[in-house]
Formats: C-alpha cells, sequence, structure tokens
C-alpha cells in the first residue's frame, strides 16, 4: 500500500472511528464487549477509582463472569454481542511508540539473527528483585536503598535487594492471590494457567538469550498499577499480560481468542496481529486432532455396542427356543418320552450360536479411556470453541481516549497487549488447559510470536474495530482488594 492509499485509510478509520463514538454515546452501552474480560485489573492511583468501569483495567473479557471472582460482574455475561467484523483495519504498523521524556532509551534494533542483542549497560535502577523473588518497581533511589512501589501500589523502602535496569520482554501473569480470574466446572483457576504460561515463555525466551521479568512471580496480589509500572520503568521491545477467558457460550469452529492491543501503539497492533495468527492457527489444528480422537472412541464405542447387542439376541433366541420333545435339558439331554417342549436356559446346552450357526463368545468388556471432558454416556462428542464472535485484535478504548484496561494504561511507553487465550468457562477448552503440554504449547507460541515479532515485519491477522466505551467488568487488580506480600 503507498501512501496515499495509507492516508486515504487512516482517514476512512477516524471518520469510522468518531462513527462509532458518536453511536456509543457515553451511557456505557453494551458495545465493548461482551466477554472480554471479566477481570479487570484496574489500579489506578489510589484514590482515583472511585468508579468502576473506569478502572476496570484489565480486561474485559469476562472472566469473571463466572462470578468467581469479582462476583459484580456476572450480569455482564450473558450479555453477548454481535459478531465483530474482521477485516484487517490497521496493516500499517512500522511507526514506533511514542516515548515520553523521562523513558529510558530505546532498546537496540533486534536482528532475524538476534531479537535480544545486549541490554544497555548505563540505564538507571528501574526495579527491585527482593530475596523472596517480587520484582517491585523503583519510585526513587537513596544512597543505600530504594523506595518501591509494592505489589499492592503501597511504597516501602528496601535495603540491599538485587535491582534491575532492562528488559528484553515483560510478562504479566493475570491474577493472584485472592483474585481467581475465570474457573472452568473441572477447576481449573485462570490464575493458575495464566503463571504456568509466564514461567514457560520466560524459560523459552531466556534459551534464546532474553532478559525477560515477570510482574508476578507466585501466588499473590499485584495491582495493575503495579504492573504497569513495572514495564513502564524497564522499557522492553514488548509486555504481554496472559490472560485465559470466561463466560461465552461454546457453539463456534474457530476459537475466542481476543488481543487487547494498547491504543495507538502500532508495534502492539503487529504484535497482536502476529499472535492471534499463530495462536489461532495452533488451535485449530488442536481442534481437529481432538474431534478425531473423539471421533475413534465414539466408532469404536458404537462397535463395541454392536456388537454387545448381537450377542445378546443370540442368547435371547436361544433361550426361547424350546427344547425338542422328550428331552430334558436339565438332565444332560435325556430323552423321556414324558417331558413336554420348553424353553431351555442357552447355557445349559453349550455355546450360544450365532445367525450362522458359529458359536459366539461375549464382547470383551469396553474399557477405552472416556477422552475428557466427557463421560461414558455422553451421546455426541463434538469441539466447539467459546465466543468466537468476540475474537480478534483491538485496542479498547474509554470514553476519554485512554486505554479502557488498566494494565494496559499503566504500561506508559511500551508495546503492550492482554491477550486472552481461550476459554476455561468451555469445559472442552478447560480439558485442553488441564493438561501441562497443551499448556507449554501456549508458552512456546507465545514465545514464538514474540521472536517472529522482532525479527520481522510481520503484520498477522485477525485485526478488527477498536472498541469504545466503559463498561463495568467487575473488580481486579485494585489496591483494595490487594493482599499486600511485601
Ligand atoms: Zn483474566
Amino acid at each position: 500500500m503507498n501512501k496515499t492509499n495509507v492516508r486515504l485509510l487512516m482517514t476512512a478509520l477516524m471518520v469510522a472511528a468518531m462513527a462509532l463514538i458518536l453511536a456509543a454515546g457515553c451511557g456505557g452501552s453494551s458495545d465493548g464487549g461482551e466477554q472480554v474480560l471479566g477481570e479487570s485489573e484496574n489500579a489506578d492511583e489510589p484514590g482515583d477509582h472511585a468508579d468502576n468501569a473506569e478502572d476496570a483495567e484489565n480486561a474485559g473479557s469476562t472472566d469473571e463472569v463466572d462470578g468467581v471472582s469479582a462476583g459484580d460482574d456476572a450480569s455482564a455475561a450473558g450479555n453477548e454481542l454481535p459478531p465483530m467484523t474482521t477485516t484487517t483495519l490497521r496493516p500499517e504498523l512500522d511507526e514506533p511508540p511514542v516515548l515520553a521524556d523521562d523513558l529510558p532509551d530505546p532498546l537496540p534494533e533486534p536482528t532475524e539473527a538476534n531479537p535480544f542483542p545486549p541490554l544497555p549497560a548505563d540505564s538507571d535502577e528501574a526495579v527491585v528483585v527482593t530475596s523472596n523473588n517480587i520484582v517491585a518497581p523503583i519510585v526513587r533511589s537513596i544512597s543505600d536503598g530504594h523506595f518501591v512501589r509494592t505489589p499492592c501500589s503501597n511504597q516501602r523502602l528496601l535495603f540491599n535487594n538485587r535491582t534491575l535496569s532492562r528488559a528484553h520482554v515483560v510478562l504479566d501473569a493475570g491474577h493472584g492471590g485472592r483474585e481467581i480470574g475465570a474457573v472452568g466446572s473441572a477447576g481449573v483457576r485462570e490464575k493458575d494457567i495464566n503463571l504456568i504460561v509466564v514461567n514457560k515463555t520466560k524459560e523459552l525466551l531466556e534459551a534464546q538469550g532474553a532478559t525477560v521479568v515477570r510482574t508476578r512471580t507466585d501466588d499473590y496480589s499485584v495491582t495493575t498499577q503495579a504492573r504497569g509500572e513495572i514495564a513502564t520503568r524497564l522499557a522492553p521491545y514488548l509486555f504481554v499480560s496472559v490472560h485465559h477467558n470466561g463466560g461465552a457460550p461454546a457453539n463456534d469452529d474457530r476459537p475466542g481468542t481476543i488481543v487487547f492491543t494498547k491504543a495507538n501503539n502500532p508495534d502492539a497492533t503487529r504484535f497482536g496481529g502476529i499472535f492471534h495468527q499463530n495462536l489461532n492457527k495452533f488451535l485449530l489444528a488442536k481442534a481437529a486432532e481432538t474431534q478425531a480422537v473423539y471421533d475413534d472412541y465414539m466408532t469404536q464405542r458404537d462397535a463395541h455396542q454392536a456388537a454387545q447387542e448381537a450377542y445378546d439376541a443370540a442368547v435371547a433366541a436361544q433361550n426361547a427356543a424350546p427344547a425338542p420333545e422328550g428331552v430334558d435339558p436339565a438332565a444332560g439331554g435325556e430323552t423321556n418320552t414324558t417331558i413336554q417342549a420348553t424353553p431351555r436356559p442357552a447355557d445349559a446346552n453349550g455355546p450360544v450360536l450365532g445367525p450362522d450357526g458359529q458359536p459366539l463368545t461375549p464382547p470383551e468388556p469396553f474399557d477405552l479411556e472416556v477422552p475428557a471432558p466427557f463421560n461414558a454416556d455422553t451421546e455426541n462428542l463434538q469441539f466447539k470453541f467459546a465466543g468466537a464472535g468476540n475474537s480478534g485484535v483491538r485496542s479498547w478504548i474509554r470514553d476519554d481516549g485512554e486505554d479502557f484496561l488498566g494494565v494496559l494504561r499503566n504500561t506508559q511507553g511500551v508495546p503492550a497487549v492482554l491477550a486472552e487465550f481461550l476459554y476455561v468457562t468451555n469445559p472442552i477448552e478447560e480439558a485442553l488447559l488441564a493438561d501441562p503440554e497443551f499448556l507449554d504449547a501456549e508458552a512456546f507460541i507465545l514465545a514464538q510470536s514474540i521472536v517472529e515479532f522482532l525479527t520481522t515485519n510481520n503484520p498477522g491477522d485477525g485485526h478488527v474495530r477498536d472498541q469504545f466505551g466503559d463498561q463495568n467488568i467487575g473488580g481486579g487488580g485494585r489496591p483494595s482488594d490487594c493482599n499486600e506480600s511485601l
């Protein structure tokens, strides 16, 4: 696309955006999003989050819809939006992010051969890493210590801790502590799998030479402010918040992956497209593979059922056959002219014979393992994804023009995305998420997508129109809900 076309496209987009804003009005219409996340981590400064939706930071996805976490957004759960269109709206993605004056210099340009070049040695200390591995952004340094922002957005003076100045990538495991996130019917909890995926992704990237920092390293609360501030201070190439969604009905052949991208950040938009493309390709293949397992199970189950029915019918036929007159089956076939024809038990007279007169043996017990999440009585095993109508790569912009999701709003100058991989609350997807190998695969795709972002100009796909307006997606990520761990 040439520059004129780009300008025309930009103009058209601005007009379209204005139209959407006007259409949405200020009343928090339902345009945004069905399931976007439920979680909301929000976390503004203590004090300015008095009202709800605005600070809901995180996501809107419905995670909490199932009521596990916040509770008050359960009502939003069933509130489905019309399907989003999936045209690619923002293909031009090569402008650098705008950095605020007080942010560190950009990292060295990655190359195809080296996505993670050496970090600058002269950067200021950005975060503290405590002895129990909690990461806290430095607010101010004094001669022998650091004032840090704690995971609950308090300030504390720490001494003698390790510090880090820069990172190539910051990974954010959504939720933690009392904030569980979405929970499936088999008990898979979002906060747990988010951290597993983050840990594995870190390991994979570090094997390629990356310095990776996690905003949450264990099961504890972290406000969205603290999460975002860690990324802002470290000024990485990319910040990725890992989430799994909840709440949507499961009725589609396409995955419901959502990637929220930091508003007006072309790098975030491009990474979102790469990740969406790679994850969806994998999920579609996984769905086909899983469906083949179901089909195979059903074929074998049906064949066993048919064999059992044939055997039972043969037994019934033999039971119903009268003994010849004068033969006493109970006496081993002894002849006695006074005995009348009578039904005899099949097993009294040798093997059960099939229609062809040959002996039948009873089918072996059917002990093929039932594929999760179904039970042996399930009649029809079909792999269906949840949330496809709401899938796509987009920004979610508040009425004041800022990112709706706090964790994206608080990552200043950093290409930042919040990804809802798939739905914990869909039992068939939950069964995948309960498998450690599947979580490893998610991590592999995330790591691979990060490297692809750094070493190519691929735009990815799955971009849809941005969503606008506020929406109450429940609490989360706020200081008031935070259990201090530091
Ligand atoms: Zn979440």
